[in-house]
């Protein structure tokens, strides 16, 4: 198996160290139950024929239906979904979520296609895995460069070919096809909500934290402004095109503005309105990783932080709102060298809670409030956070150690409650 996946693995390899679970149950989480490669063919708006690349995986449905959302870049590959639905197997078992994992992709640059292409697109992925996704079995939700609209089309694409309307195939839609209150902000407010339990553990308040985050799109702009509105210092944001610093500390709301207008914060490399207003520094996507802060947030993609620039980073709180955006190899480093780091799998875990949340009015058929969605959604971060927390604590292990064990102590018992070895050689359910 490749790198990122068996890079994946290790996390589960050390954790186990800590966990009491039968052999079956290991074995059972090293390999993903089904994996669908599909070839999409879409025609182009100028008439020619392109196939694209995809891909679904369904990890473990042992505590439920699978659950993952569907990327669209050009690094999409096979192992990358595989391990993307790995880690949603772990994170649905930290929220206690009756989900298993999955995840999907499409191979591409969606830059480079025109609005009407990427909808065929869309309705050609779903065309391609319908009979290996529903509301009971896998449902999807939005990921890196997809969006609530992309998520209709797919929704209502199901839609068609089930001639049933079946909003619960898919959670992150538009709120008129069935979408949930809070779920583009779900993400960012689930890691606002762990930030805000971990700090003060810390003594560290608001206005004396100095934070950057690395992506600005779904998440990571949120998240910046989440934490602005709440008064600490983001002095640093990037996108894929660069990243910009000011010590003093960036306007978010009117960086995010800007973005949504210009579509890159490139265009404030002191050409636009925040440059006129603010001493902004223009900094490489490597320059913003190692920064003297307090908190980093990597909200981007995965790989970021390797053994390339882990001796370089000056952060004291490293939060992944990105999914694995720090190597195994730089994990051991980072925490020898006593920078905290908080996980993914807990982390960004507000995105697919408030996915639960849609799926379950969908499938009641009764929608609930801003305010009900966000209480239960701080609810279940705060709770869960701190049993990690008790677990870190009490073993004298790294968070993330802990998240894998909470979610391997569920998994465990799920997988064991259909019959263990000892349990079919001596009746003994161990
Ligand atoms: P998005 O497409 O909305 O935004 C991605 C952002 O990252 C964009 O601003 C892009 O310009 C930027 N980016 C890309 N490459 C970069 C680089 N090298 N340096 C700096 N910035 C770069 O995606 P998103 O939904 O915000 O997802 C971001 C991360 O959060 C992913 O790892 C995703 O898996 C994870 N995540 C998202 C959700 C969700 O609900 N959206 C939930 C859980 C986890």
């Amino acid at each position: 198996m490749s790198s990122l996946f068996t890079d994946a693995k290790q996390r589960l390899e050390r954790a186990l160290k800590y966990v009491s679970m039968s052999e079956d149950a290991i074995e059972h989480l090293k390999y993903p139950k089904a994996s669908l490669t599909v070839s999409i063919p879409v025609r182009m708006d100028n008439g020619s024929l392109r196939i694209f690349q995809a891909f679904r995986v369904r990890y473990d449905d042992t505590r439920g239906p699978t659950k993952g959302g569907v990327r669209y870049h050009p690094n999409v590959s096979l192992e990358e979904v595989q391990s993307l639905a790995f880690w949603m197997t772990f994170k649905c078992a930290v929220l206690n979520l009756p989900f298993g994992g999955a995840k999907g992709g499409i191979t591409l640059n969606p830059k480079e296609l025109s609005r009407m292409e990427l909808e065929r697109l869309s309705r050609g992925y779903i065309d391609a895995i319908a009979d290996f996704i529903g509301p009971d079995v896998d449902s999807l939700a939005p990921d890196v460069y997809t969006n609530s609209m992309i998520m209709g089309w797919m929704m209502d694409q199901y839609s068609i070919i089930r001639r049933q309307i079946t909003p619960a195939v898919v959670t992150g839609k538009p709120i008129s096809m069935g979408g949930s209150l809070g779920r583009d902000t779900a993400t960012a407010t689930g890691a606002f909500y762990v930030i805000e339990t971990i700090l003060p553990k810390f003594q560290k308040l608001p206005q004396n934290t100095t934070v950057a985050v690395q992506g600005f799109g779904n998440a990571g702009a949120w998240i910046a402004e989440l934490l602005f509105t709440a008064g600490y210092k983001v002095v640093a944001v990037s996108d894929s095109q660069g990243a910009i610093y000011n010590k003093k500390g960036l306007d978010i709301p009117s960086i995010r503005n800007f973005k949504e207008f210009h579509r890159g914060i490139r265009e404030l490399y002191c050409k636009g309105t925040v440059c006129n207003i603010s001493d902004t520094e223009v900094l490489t996507n490597q320059e913003l990783l190692t920064i003297d802060v307090d908190v980093l947030i990597p909200a981007a993609l995965e790989n970021q932080i390797t053994e390339e620039n882990m001796d370089n980073i000056k952060a004291k709180f490293i939060f992944e709102v990105a999914n694995g955006p720090i190597s195994s190899a730089a994990d051991e480093t980072l925490k020898a060298r006593g920078i905290h780091v908080f996980p993914d799998i807990l982390v960004n875990a507000g995105g697919v809670t408030v996915s639960y949340f849609e799926w379950v009015q969908n499938r009641s058929g009764l929608y609930w409030t801003l305010a009900e969605v966000n209480q239960r959604l701080k609810q279940k971060m705060v709770e869960e956070t701190e049993q990690i927390w008790e677990i870190a604590q009490q073993q004298n292990i790294s968070p993330r150690t802990a998240a894998y064990v909470h979610a391997l102590n569920r998994l465990g018992e799920a997988i064991n409650a259909k019959g263990t070895r000892d349990y079919y050689i001596n009746g003994q359910m161990k």
